[in-house]
């Protein structure tokens, strides 16, 4: 069995007080019984408060994003070790922002998943299909691609000791949800690729999940949990979603 997981994703959202308010409220309320992990993901520069805040708390802490390289004149770039030291646990690698946005590459993303795990760092690769290569039908085919890059640099064990969150670009932020139907679609499609070892890889769904729709995607077969943006600045709803997935265990 896969282990159930629901992270939440702030992006370049908050204040360091509003972070640490947002914290504290899960750290309050999160049953530390509860089955499934929690974790969030601030932004970078309120990692320290936010693990301040969770202290004797479940939650896990990660980081958005890292980079491939270990030390160095990287301006800007903070390391694996660097996160490690803060207290994270989790790091994204590959969101679509991140895709889009700055411009990462299957091969960039790759590395930065090595990078991670090599600091002892959990990743949760992400990957999805744009609407253009969705209407084109290639949604199979983009998403294993962005998976068999990984595997080529990291091995296909170390991919299936990852976590993988498969999140429709179109549906990221845009209130849109990928149906029930279409998710376990790709998840199974995931799962399948990964062969024998990816039976246990917990599989995220991601992309405007929210209180209202997220037990009809969590009672998926293939979907063990969910990666939350948007929905999961509020506390209250976040815990909300936690709880859909308690319910499915
Ligand atoms: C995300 O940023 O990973 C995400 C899924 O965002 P949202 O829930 O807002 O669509």
């Amino acid at each position: 069995m896969a282990k159930p997981l629901i992270a939440g994703n702030w992006k370049m959202h908050g204040s360091a007080a509003s972070a640490t308010a947002l914290a504290s409220h899960l750290a309050q309320h999160w049953n530390a019984s509860a089955t499934p992990q929690m974790v969030v993901f601030p932004p970078f520069v309120h990692l320290a408060d936010v693990k301040r805040a969770l202290s004797g708390s479940d939650i896990a802490l990660g980081a958005q994003n890292l980079s491939q390289y270990a030390n160095g004149a990287y301006t800007g770039e903070v390391s694996a070790q660097m996160l490690r030291d803060l207290g994270c646990d989790y790091v994204l690698v590959g969101h679509s922002e991140r895709r889009a946005v700055f411009a990462e590459s299957n091969e960039t993303v790759a590395e930065k998943f090595v990078a991670a795990q090599g600091c002892g760092l959990m990743p949760i690769l992400c990957v999805g299909e744009t609407l253009q290569q969705r209407q084109q039908q290639k949604t199979l085919q983009v998403v294993a691609q962005q998976i068999a890059a990984v595997v080529e640099r990291a091995g296909q064990e170390n991919v299936c000791r990852a976590v993988i969150a498969y999140e429709p670009v179109w549906a990221i932020g845009k209130g849109e949800t990928a149906s029930p139907e279409q998710a376990q679609q790709v998840h199974r499609a995931i799962r399948a690729q990964l062969g024998d070892a990816g039976k246990t890889t917990t599989l995220l769904y991601g992309g405007s999940v929210k209180a209202e729709n997220a037990a009809d995607l969590f009672i998926q077969p293939d979907i063990d949990g969910g990666l939350v943006g948007g929905a999961s600045l509020e506390a209250q709803e976040f815990l909300n979603i936690a709880q859909q997935l308690i319910e499915q265990d």
